[in-house]
């Protein structure tokens, strides 16, 4: 039995990256792990253009609770082991505060295992997802906290480890972002990225045709070299790391606040 903690910077990214492990420690796997899952912000702007600036905020911070505990009961894992940061969707940044709340947490819930979106090779350059693995990993490495959890990261584009699946294994992830209703756009992304993304990982899986991807990081100075990604993976992470980050689209008396503060 182990205790698990899965982080996610919104609603919705744990059903893209983790799905079907997520389901497997929980459901399906007979070790009766203790699942939590970490949500950073409650993503109360995440959605696309000013057409739906009357819903962000407040009313969308509220329905995609309601989405995320609907997803995660198809896992059993209940309301109370879902935990909400409570930082504002598109502003997380790697500050002192955001790390010692984050140790706070990991020396309150003594995870054995963590997992959280790619730090530093990451197939998806958006602000709050890289801060969040970046706080993650600076506790782990810095020694913020006095137990070495194992670190995996998700959305990774230097993985070692893979968790596969069938083709029937769709279906899950279907029912799991039947719940994100707001999130409408995530049909299309299953079968346009998703589904090739997770056939090509597969290829690394004997015996699976699908798998969903992770990068295992080792802190240990033995271990260090595995971290060590290919020449390719370096390239591109540099030429993403050059481009802008991927931003909330904010309603305007919002955006205006932000700058006023000197947030944007
Ligand atoms: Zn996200």
């Amino acid at each position: 039995m182990a205790k698990i903690i899965f982080f996610q910077p919104h609603p919705d990214d744990l059903e893209i990256n983790c799905g079907h492990l997520i389901h497997y420690l929980a459901i399906k796997s007979k070790n009766n792990h203790i699942i939590k899952i970490a949500s950073i912000t409650k993503g109360e702007y995440g959605l696309p253009s000013a057409q739906y600036d009357k819903f962000k905020g407040d009313l969308l911070a509220k329905v995609r609770t309601r989405e995320l505990y609907n997803a995660q009961s198809i896992h059993g894992i209940p309301p109370e082991n879902i935990h909400f940061f409570g930082y504002v969707d598109g502003l997380i940044e790697f500050t002192r505060d955001f790390v010692e709340e984050i140790a706070e947490y990991l020396k309150k819930e003594k995870p054995d295992v963590i997992f959280a979106p790619e730090a530093i090779y990451t197939s998806y350059y958006h602000m709050d997802h890289v801060n969040t693995g970046r706080a993650i990993y600076y506790c782990i490495h810095n020694k913020l906290i006095n137990f070495a959890p194992t670190l995996y990261f998700y959305s990774t584009l230097s993985p070692n480890f893979f968790f596969g699946f069938k083709k029937e294994g769709f279906n899950l992830i279907d029912q799991l972002l039947a719940c994100h209703k707001t999130q409408f756009w995530l049909i299309n992304y299953v079968k346009w990225t998703y589904k090739p993304k997770t056939r090509l990982a597969g290829r690394k899986l004997r015996g699976w045709k699908y798998a969903e991807k992770y990068r295992r990081v080792y802190f240990h100075k033995n271990n260090e070299n595995k971290n060590k990604p290919s020449l390719i993976v370096k390239m591109l992470s540099h030429w993403y790391s050059s481009m802008p980050w991927f931003k909330a689209k904010y309603p305007q008396d919002v955006l205006e606040q932000l700058k006023k503060k000197g947030k944007i």
